[in-house]
């Protein structure tokens, strides 16, 4: 049987820290939020404090819950506060020096039996177990913002990590009232790695003149799709720094941006200072929470195209979008299922409806692509490579797809 954790430790108060925290003081633990400056713990506290007062006057909660919650949040500049924690998350820029050289201090400090976990987006999580000398009882715990409102967490599981805490921080999770999804380690985990793809897809399609009102409208349409968000919304929500940044950071360990127009418009955007909703512009422009068409994005895309020889196009059909966002979407789960990172088809489906806004009604992407049929995805994705060029390998369909779509040719006949 799992034993219950008494005493949460955080580390960072900033976005994702606040969130967890609050998301642990919801759910009635005890916790102490750790940062290293006063001025970025006192901005934190009050982020959390605004957050609760707002929950008050829309009365989510009464008055009562709103001051209990917040009186279970002990906020400290000492990492030495954190020895009498069971358990222990950091979230602190992501930065591997940085993630490196705090889980080497956690390893010092806290209790021989505490678990250690971080909430790092795309860090090496073998690498930080191994720096804090406990390697067994450390494991990534990919949280989504906001925290302490989005259900998925998926617990990333390293080499060393014993099963002992990998399931105790699976009822962790679920003591929080979210939904765990345990993976291995690679880049962006499941969900962010199977979700590369489908922006990337996004992105080409603007280049090639599509626009984003037409690119959203099959993603959320029920008849193609249904997913709760269009990409091209979603980014704006997600912050297009953040995907300038993996940009980036993938840039630094993959071949991809050999492809000079990969991701070229959110690249181009983020240096215009458009980061979508929170600096009021980004794909779109925004009223409040409505997104309303920029004629500006459709002309940057119009010359992007044009520096990197992209001819644009008036015959981007619906069925087109959807194939090109969604197959190879699909495509990377037979890779992470090929790869032993992801666990299982289910595992990849609930990544899907509980983070990321796919429509339940379909099942997740997996039994979409059962429902499709798999030679029909497989077919289509070597098409697109005779079509488009697979160059940078876009097109090339898993092995597993391949395998799996020709059994299933195999048992028609059978
Ligand atoms: P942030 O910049 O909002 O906050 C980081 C906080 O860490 C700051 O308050 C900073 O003062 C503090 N800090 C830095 N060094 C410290 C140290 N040595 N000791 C204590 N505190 C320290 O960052 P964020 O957006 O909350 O991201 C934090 C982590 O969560 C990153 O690893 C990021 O990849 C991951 N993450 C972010 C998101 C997201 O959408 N923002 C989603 C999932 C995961």
């Amino acid at each position: 049987m799992a034993q219950t954790f008494k005493n949460i430790g955080i580390v960072g108060a900033g976005t994702m820290g606040g969130g967890i925290a609050m998301a642990f003081a919801n759910a009635g633990f005890a916790v102490t939020l750790v940062d290293a400056q006063q001025a970025a713990l006192d901005r934190g506290m009050l982020r959390i404090s605004t957050t609760y007062t707002e929950a008050f006057q829309r009365g989510k909660i009464d008055s009562d819950t709103a001051a209990q919650r917040l009186a279970r949040i002990s906020p400290s500049t000492v990492l030495a506060d954190l020895a009498r924690c069971d358990f222990v998350i950091e979230a602190v820029f992501e930065d591997l020096k940085l993630k490196t050289s705090l889980a080497a201090q956690l390893g010092q400090v806290c209790d021989a039996a505490t678990i250690l976990a971080s909430n790092t987006s795309s860090l090496d999580v073998n690498l930080l177990a191994q720096a804090s000398a406990r390697p067994d009882r450390y494991v990534g715990m990919h949280f989504f913002s906001p925290a302490h409102i989005m259900r998925l967490v998926e617990v990333v599981r390293g080499r060393d990590a014993s099963d002992d805490s990998v399931n105790r921080i699976v009822d962790l999770v679920k003591e929080l009232g979210k939904v765990p999804v345990v993976c291995g380690v690679c880049f962006g985990f499941i969900g962010n790695r199977m979700a590369e793809p489908y922006l990337r897809e996004a992105e080409a399609l603007l280049l090639e003149g599509a626009t984003p009102s037409q690119i959203d409208a099959v993603a959320q349409s029920p008849e193609w799709l249904g997913m709760a968000m269009g990409p091209c919304r979603m980014m704006d929500l997600a912050g297009l720094d953040i995907g300038a940044s993996i940009v980036a950071e993938r840039a630094a360990t993959t071949k991809l941006m050999d492809d000079a127009s990969y991701r070229a418009l959110v690249r181009a955007l983020t240096a215009q200072g458009h980061l979508g909703q929170k600096s009021g512009r980004g794909f779109y422009r925004y009223e409040g929470r409505n997104a309303i068409e920029l004629p500006e994005t459709i002309e940057l895309a119009r010359s992007l195209a044009q520096k990197h020889g992209i001819t644009q196009r008036s015959n981007i059909t619906d069925e087109e979008i959807l194939q090109r966002l969604l197959y190879p979407l699909i495509n990377e789960g037979f890779e992470l299922l090929r790869e032993g990172v992801a666990f299982s088809s289910q595992d990849i489906d609930t990544v899907f409806t509980a983070g990321f806004g796919f429509p339940s009604a379909r099942g997740g992407p997996m039994a979409m692509a059962r429902a499709i049929g798999l030679d029909k995805i497989a077919a289509q994705m070597q098409a697109f490579a005779r079509q488009r060029g697979n160059t940078y390998g876009y097109w090339t369909p898993s092995p597993l797809l391949v395998t799996l779509a020709d059994q299933a040719a195999l048992l028609k006949k059978v």
